[in-house]
């Protein structure tokens, strides 16, 4: 079958790699594992060994008569683009132990598609991605490193993340022009105590230009109470977003009253 670009039809070809996606999920029987875009169904046929229950979503019905044959009592395909599926309501009628999520996303729309699942906030243990090399990066960064924003810090609120190992583009058939990375998201126990929608807020505005201070990206704040806590935790006035951890981010929100 021709790969269709437009759906990011990259397949996996490499079965070493295939192999250590698979066993980089520690999902096992009694657990219920959703698989995004199983496109020729290299990935699905490693996890079927894996003996649980497997929903699988893929857009393009051109695939079925490769995915077909893979359908049993343990393992389904949905048709349906992930982005307007009800999972929650396509699993009700499982009984299972864990969920896991797993997925060589399509690159068009991985940030959307993960998005689309953090905000969910479904009950899932871990979830399991190839991205863009770069992407991944980004979303596992560290203070003072250039990949550091505020995707990585909303990402970090709901799950611990993992880059767990680069992929060549060989791999893949056809070659994709950019190299790739599989990361790990596990859910955390101990999601930091503020409120949600005002902390997201602030990671927003104040990495809104990277280059600005945090002042400057800041102004619609009372930056009297956010220097203090710069103060006490000894950063200078004049620090950046990029320098700052969750733990700062947190006790600002925490400090700071109604955004004007
Ligand atoms: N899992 C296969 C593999 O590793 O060989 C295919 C991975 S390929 C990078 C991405 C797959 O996601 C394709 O099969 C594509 O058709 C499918 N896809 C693209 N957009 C989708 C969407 N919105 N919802 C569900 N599947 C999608």
């Amino acid at each position: 079958m021709k790969a269709k670009k437009n759906l990011g039809q990259n397949f996996l070809i490499d079965n070493n790699i295939i192999k250590k996606i698979s066993n980089s999920l520690n999902a096992s029987a009694n657990d219920l594992i959703i698989e995004i875009g199983p496109g020729m169904g290299a990935l699905t046929k490693e996890l079927k060994n894996k003996n649980a229950n497997l929903i699988c979503y893929e857009i393009d019905t051109d695939l079925k008569p490769y995915l077909n044959s893979l359908e049993d009592n343990k393992t389904k395909i949905i048709y349906k683009d992930i982005l307007n599926s009800n999972i929650q309501e396509d699993i009700q009628d499982i009984k299972y132990n864990n969920l896991y999520i797993i997925g060589n996303l399509p690159y068009y729309i991985t940030t959307p598609i993960i998005k689309y699942l953090v905000n969910l906030d479904l009950d899932v243990k871990e979830m399991l991605f190839m991205v863009q090399k770069e992407v991944a990066e980004r979303f596992t960064a560290v203070p003072n490193s250039k990949d550091y924003s505020s995707i990585t810090l909303y990402l970090k609120y709901f799950y611990n993340l993992e880059y767990l190992f680069s992929v060549s583009k060989y791999a893949f058939n056809p070659v994709p022009k950019i190299e790739s990375a599989i990361i790990k998201f596990t859910k955390r126990l101990n999601k930091p105590l503020v409120d949600k929608e005002k902390y997201f807020k602030l990671i927003n505005d104040a990495f809104k230009m990277k280059r600005k201070t945090l002042r400057n990206n800041l102004t619609n704040y009372d930056f009297n109470k956010i220097n203090e806590i710069l103060k006490q935790n000894n950063y200078i006035e004049t620090v950046r977003a990029e320098e700052l951890s969750e733990e700062i981010f947190v006790k600002i929100t925490n400090t700071i009253g109604e955004i004007k």
